[in-house]
């Protein structure tokens, strides 16, 4: 339980809220460290200092708990700092479909959501194109350039004229991100997750609809050849 008495309110992101909320500071503490400037001179009395802050915090909604660490050295801008957090902010959340993917394309999924949590962004771009790779494969076989292979995705059905074009998009901006070193915003590689997603979860509800279709018991049919309604 928080003391009433220590207790301090900051809003900030909780994980599994997967939004801003209140949260409580449950306890602080603070560490602090200088060294002296040798400048040669030994009436100047100079030093360089910093502190490193340890925030634990409280969801007040879920109780969800959180550790941030401030660092803030002498030498930097005022307000400057460096601020992580622990378990790191997560901005979005593997879907639950994932468990149903072939391992391989599992394990890529979970490898990019760790790199998300991390912010590190070139590398989950990096891994969406994976992803894409390995559902071609899967799919069409490993045969010509990926333009060739995104068109047969289309003919075979798997993607509509407009999806690929945004895979596309997608697999141009992994290209950009593993040859140019190009940092992909938040919410651009959130797109392309949105669309790498789309077409695997899409081709998942594919199956499951075959798979209702096969357990449906068929409509007994009247000699006339009429389907049988339910009243009659
Ligand atoms: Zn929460």
């Amino acid at each position: 339980m928080t003391d009433e008495r220590a207790r301090r309110e900051e809003r900030l992101h909780c994980n599994a809220c997967g939004q801003e909320t209140r949260h409580d500071v449950i306890c602080e503490h603070r560490q602090h460290g200088s060294e002296p400037i040798d400048t040669g001179n030994p009436l100047d009395d100079l030093s360089i200092s910093w502190y490193t802050t340890y925030t634990m915090l409280e969801c007040r909604g879920c109780e969800n708990v959180t550790l941030r660490r401030t660092y803030v050295f002498s030498e930097w801008n005022p307000g400057e700092a460096q601020i992580e957090y622990f378990p790191p902010h997560l901005f979005r959340k593997k879907p639950g479909w994932a468990d149903a993917l072939p391992k391989d394309e599992q394990s890529v999924l979970t490898e990019v959501y760790a790199a998300l949590a991390s912010d590190s962004r070139r590398l989950a771009l990096m891994g969406e194109r994976t992803l894409v790779d390995l559902f071609i494969v899967r799919k069409i076989g490993d045969q010509g350039t990926f333009v060739q292979k995104l068109k047969k995705l289309e003919q075979d059905g798997f993607l509509s004229a407009k999806n690929r074009e945004l895979l596309d998009a997608a697999l141009n901006a992994g290209h950009a991100a593993s040859h140019r070193a190009y940092l992909p915003e938040r919410d651009q590689l959130s797109t392309v997750m949105d669309i790498v997603e789309n077409l695997l979860q899409s081709d998942l509800l594919a199956k499951d609809v075959r798979k209702l279709r096969r357990a449906t018991p068929k409509r007994k049919r009247h000699p006339s050849g009429e389907p049988k309604s339910a009243t009659s």
